[in-house]
């Protein structure tokens, strides 16, 4: 079983009721960090989980929403491993990933550096990783920008998807096919929609023609709670719209 926090259910304009993209995947013992914007960090702890158990950090590409939290992360990580003895990080990330983790220990030099923590940073749009009971495989998505969509496997057959930010994608319907649930980016109301991005009606139009059997809409702005997403999402989807909210956990089970 996969079980999807969402930390953050908001974009760049955060508010009081939507911080940030982020989310908490947890399958077994596993625990994985995917994205990482601005109070994404203290969400994890809200969460139940301390920063430093984290196995792995996934982003989905370097857009400041989704990547602010990123440096008190490492900070902690690397005070924590010199207090308590080696700790590692994996980073995942599309191209460029390496390159603005660089510059970033750069700039906080010495900070986010000790020989007891290790931080290993792995990118690319392709391929396939193992976190404990958990598969994951990056793809890529349709921002403008290098920037990559993930799908989790469990051993036991549960499928999640997540598109991170995007316009409509053939490569993420194709990716999608017949998940249990997609976590889906809609930042704008039908007729407003803007590019590289989607909309109630084509984040539901993917989830469709993917046959998925759950849609969980994310990355929603805030002009967004003033409409009824779930009518937005029109007739072409016949599975249960989940629109997340910041805290709510998602159980997966295996896919249809
Ligand atoms: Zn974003
Ligand atoms: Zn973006």
């Amino acid at each position: 079983m996969i079980t999807w926090t969402v930390i953050g259910s908001g974009t760049h304009k955060a508010n009081t009721g939507r911080s940030s993209p982020g989310h908490l995947v947890r399958c077994g013992e596993a625990a994985v960090l995917v994205d990482c914007g601005s109070g994404t960090f203290r969400g994890v702890l809200c969460a139940g989980r301390a920063p430093e158990t984290l196995d792995a950090c996934l982003v989905t590409h370097l857009h400041p929403d989704h990547i602010a939290d990123l440096l008190p992360l490492l900070f902690r990580l690397r005070n924590e491993a010199k207090k308590t003895g080696p700790r590692e990080l994996r980073l995942f990330g599309p191209p460029g990933t390496a390159d603005y983790v660089e510059a970033l220990a750069r700039l906080h030099a010495p900070y986010l550096e000790h020989d007891a923590f290790t931080l290993s940073v792995e990118e690319g749009e392709g391929g396939e990783f193992v976190i404990g009971e958990l598969a994951i495989s990056p793809f890529p998505v349709a921002h403008g920008v290098a920037a990559v969509g993930y799908v989790f496997t469990d051993e036991g057959g549960a499928k999640v998807v997540y598109s991170g930010d995007t316009g409509l994608s053939a490569e993420l319907i194709r990716r999608a096919a017949g998940a249990d649930l997609l976590v889906a980016e809609a930042s704008f109301p039908n007729g407003a929609q803007k590019p590289f991005h989607l909309t109630p009606e084509w984040a539901a139009s993917i989830a469709a023609e993917a046959s998925v059997r759950r849609l969980a809409l994310v990355h929603l702005n805030p002009e967004m709670d003033g409409i009824d997403i779930v009518a937005q999402c029109g007739g072409s989807f016949k599975g249960e719209v989940i629109i997340c909210r910041d805290g709510m956990s998602i159980e997966s089970g295996r896919a249809t």
